[in-house]
């Protein structure tokens, strides 16, 4: 069954069911300053759950675009490297607004995976939050579900392993317990049962998420009672689409197979000649492609600041794996045309800003692609030096003024057999670091003038300099 056809299957099951079919939100989410992107199906409905929107409607469905690569769920350093995680996905989501309750979603669920779907039952596994006897005595008794296979789940709050069956959309807002639904694709693929110390594989693969929305956490940390319990649940597109293509990596998935061939066209010919088609840099590139098209599509342009920092960040991480494949020239927006093709049609906002993104992409990589050859120069210029290191200065000073990333230094490095003083370069980004803070500071103490409430940015704060990772701002 190919993606799309698996898109509406969902959604007219729940049609079936009594839900409208409500479409997909931007990823740029309209009034809601606590989110980067829109991360979940929810967040379109987050005024419904808590009461203040009310709609033609008590039961919804959707398939909607989102993006985790910031704020609470934040997933763009997995990509590539786990089969499942995406920077742009797809989640398939059914909702229920003051209407059903577990009961019904529990079996909603069932039915669709089991009856519509095919999945055999021995093959999935459920998690229930700790302390919910009621979902579990479903699962167990109603559905069927045998004990060895439903796992009882705390909130994480002792940090013990990755599990957390309390969902929530970010620090505030609407959340509650939850049960998920994890499919075995079996003993040839590494990694264990939902709650064990070695989860965090791509055998047991989560692929749904029911919550049970009771609460609405305010920034203090209280959890207010919301009007009505509700349902909201999300399933991974992709992920689901590599159970029923019998694939073990969403990677391997009809749209992402058109995806990785017409990324590995064009990063071939920007000169990569033939490159490993297996490479997870191709994997990123794949993925990026995504993020960066429906963002630009939604309005934000690369930038050093908020969205746009962000979305900067990520196109130029998929210029750099392209160019570690050995592309020279510009590529990624010559992979649009391949996206548009495989979702153009469930999406018509694509297809009619394909030409926009297009451009806005060859731009900044016509811009990344300058940054790289100006610091390439200076590097070879140390390189030519002879040394067995490139000292952490040089290596800062390539990142800090050049905005020549400092992976990308290790690579190179890396290729002629040489090593990069991590611990100088360390050294200066945190005299940089203090110095701007001293430089905070100052001003602190000189704005005895200013008159007006401070303002403190937080939109991204995960994203700025992440150690040796960097891929900080950007000067350019
Ligand atoms: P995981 O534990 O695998 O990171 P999650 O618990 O963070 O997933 P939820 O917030 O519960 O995910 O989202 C609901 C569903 O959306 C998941 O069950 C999964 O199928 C899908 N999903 C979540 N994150 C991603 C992602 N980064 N890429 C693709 N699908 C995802
Ligand atoms: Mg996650
Ligand atoms: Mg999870
Ligand atoms: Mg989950």
């Amino acid at each position: 069954m190919k993606a799309a056809e698996i898109r509406q299957t969902f959604l007219k099951f729940f049609e079936s069911k009594g839900h409208q079919i409500v479409a997909s939100s931007p990823v740029v989410p309209g009034d809601d300053p606590t989110l980067l992107f829109t991360n979940a199906g929810m967040n379109q409905f987050k005024d419904v759950f808590l009461g203040f929107d009310k709609r033609a409607y008590s039961r919804a469905t959707t398939s909607q675009k989102c993006i985790r690569a910031g704020g609470k769920h934040n997933d763009l350093d997995n990509v590539g490297y786990t089969a499942r995680h995406h920077t742009f996905f797809e989640m398939l989501g059914n909702f229920s607004f003051g209407d059903y309750f577990k009961h019904d979603a529990i079996s909603f669920a069932w039915e669709l995976l089991t009856e519509h779907f095919h999945l055999p039952a021995e093959k999935l596994w459920v998690t229930v939050y700790a302390e919910d006897d009621e979902a579990y005595d479903i699962w167990n008794k109603v559905v069927g579900v045998p004990a060895e296979r439903i796992v009882r789940i705390g909130d994480n709050k002792g940090g013990r392993y990755m599990s957390d069956n309390f969902w929530m959309m970010g620090d505030t807002g609407p959340c509650g317990p939850c049960t998920e639904i994890f499919f075995d694709h079996g003993p040839e693929v590494a990694g264990g049962p939902p709650g064990s110390p070695d989860e965090d594989g791509d055998r047991y693969i989560e692929i749904w998420n029911n919550v049970f929305m009771q609460f609405n956490r305010t920034e203090d940390g209280v959890m207010h009672r919301l009007p009505k319990p509700s349902v909201d649940t999300g399933m991974g597109l992709e992920r689901l689409a590599a159970v029923l293509q019998h694939v073990h990596s969403n990677y391997s998935i009809d749209t992402f197979v058109a995806l990785l061939e017409a990324a590995k066209k064009a990063v071939d010919e920007a000169g990569a000649l033939n490159c490993d088609a297996e490479s997870a840099s191709l994997k990123v590139i794949a993925d990026h492609i995504r993020a960066c098209s429906f963002t630009i599509v939604d309005g934000i342009i690369p930038g050093n600041e908020g969205r746009g920092y962000v979305l900067r960040r990520i196109a130029r991480r998929a210029i750099r794996h392209g160019y570690k494949l050995g592309a020279r020239t510009p590529f990624f927006h010559k992979i649009v045309g391949e996206l548009v093709t495989q979702m153009g049609d469930a999406y018509p906002e694509l297809r009619q800003a394909q030409t926009r993104v297009t451009e806005v992409l060859k731009q900044e990589e016509e811009r990344f692609f300058q940054t790289i050859a100006n610091g390439m120069e200076i590097l070879e210029a140390a390189l030519a030096k002879g040394d067995a290191q490139i000292d952490g200065e040089t290596a800062f000073k390539l990142h800090d003024t050049y905005g020549f990333p400092v992976d990308l230094t290790a690579d190179v490095c890396r290729e002629r057999g040489v090593t990069v003083d991590q611990a100088g370069f360390d050294a200066a980004m945190t005299r940089q670091r203090e110095q701007a803070r001293a430089a905070g500071k100052f001003k602190m103490t000189q704005g005895l003038e200013y008159k007006g409430a401070a303002t403190t940015f937080h939109g991204y704060d995960h994203l700025v300099c992440e150690t040796s990772k960097v891929t900080a701002v950007y000067i350019d």
